[in-house]
């Protein structure tokens, strides 16, 4: 399959070196998967797999939660969340690039039925106690009722603030909204911001985070939360048609990812920051870092070029213009980046 729409050099899986399209792409080590052959395994749906119920256990004394809920994607985290907080006809505030209103075809207006408001995004990837304010709909026959805050962190790799955070809930609280957070990267979030789980994961009622991003195992997210909610995103989850049998298998990749991965998020994020001083000294564009992504905007536009040499050498970038993203992650180790660094200066003569 083509890696890259019209490319014609295009790489097989084979001779790629260093895939830096997204932390997603993420292959469980030997130790890992050593974790998910050794799973002892149940029927999840009776509530009878033992890794999957101390994996929920696990996440939610994490971030101090009462009860946790595995599901199959961060999408069907957020959705059944969603769908937990609202009613059909409810309204939910999302920041306007946050992954819940821009990258979930809009899952939560067609299965859920609420209406998405999008918020302004403030520079930091928060949404202001102003914006939240100014959502907020009177208590009037014409208007949806508005229900549910949903932040995100991190946004588009950058770390919001826990002031940021927490002021916008307040002022949603207050309105006697609910809060979700969606942190897909969670746990980049914790380490950038140096602080414990319980501290992001206390402003908001419901979190869900992705197990299968820089955390590195193959497939799911946990939904973290009140027993009562999530007693009800677990019967939303079986409406999605989420309920999945001996899912012990992919939950013990969970539990090893927790035990094992955390601490090289760290490392993932010094990497960024390495890569992008060595693209800063090219002078060959603009470059922003943010926890374990780096955005590079070649000068002159037009990201093809670029992404085809480094192709060649088995790099690949993500495929955006004319701003790339490119997003370290626990298959890039210091010989990796070394590797892309030097496709990078190949390809602009430093
Ligand atoms: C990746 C991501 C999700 C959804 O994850 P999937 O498992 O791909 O459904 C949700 N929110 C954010 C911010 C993400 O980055």
């Amino acid at each position: 399959m083509a890696l890259y729409e019209g490319m014609t050099d295009i790489p097989t899986r084979a001779n790629i070196i260093c895939d830096l399209r997204s932390d997603t792409v993420t292959r469980p080590d030997a130790a890992m998967r050593r974790a998910m052959a050794a799973a002892e395994v149940g029927d999840d749906v009776y509530g009878e797999d033992p890794e999957v119920n101390r994996l929920e256990r696990e996440f939610a004394e994490m971030l101090g939660k009462e009860a946790g809920l595995f599901v199959s994607s961060g999408t069907q985290g957020n959705l059944t969340a969603i769908m937990a907080h609202c009613g059909r006809g409810d309204e939910v505030m999302v920041g306007s690039g946050y992954h819940v209103f821009a990258d979930e075809a809009a899952g939560a207006s067609v299965l859920a039925g609420v209406a998405l408001y999008p918020l302004p995004m403030a520079p930091s990837g928060g949404v202001t106690p102003d914006a939240v304010a100014a959502a907020l709909r009177p208590d009037d026959a014409h208007y949806p009722v508005s229900r549910l805050l949903c932040l995100e962190n991190t946004v588009g790799g950058r770390a919001v603030p826990l002031d940021e955070m927490r002021a916008a809930a307040l002022t949603a609280r207050q309105a006697g909204l609910s809060v979700h957070l969606d942190g897909a990267r969670f746990f980049n979030a914790i380490a950038a911001l140096d602080c414990a789980p319980q501290d992001l994961a206390g402003i908001a009622d419901t979190v869900s985070v992705c197990l299968s991003k820089g955390l590195g195992a193959p497939v799911g997210s946990v939904l973290v939360g009140p027993a009562d909610l999530i007693t009800r995103a677990r019967r939303h989850r079986k409406i999605l048609g989420g309920g999945m049998r001996q899912a012990g298998l992919l939950a013990a990749a969970g539990r090893h990812a927790l035990a094992h991965n955390l601490t090289t998020l760290a490392k993932d994020h010094r990497r960024a920051a390495a890569l992008a001083d060595a693209l800063q000294a090219l002078g060959a564009g603009q470059v922003r870092q943010a926890t374990n992504m780096v955005f590079f905007t070649p000068e002159g536009g037009g990201t093809a070029p670029l992404r085809t040499a480094l192709a060649a050498r088995g790099v690949l970038i993500g495929g955006q213009s004319p701003t790339v993203r490119i997003v370290l992650h626990r298959d890039i180790d210091d010989a990796g980046l070394a590797h892309v660094i030097t496709a990078f200066r190949a390809h602009y003569g430093g």
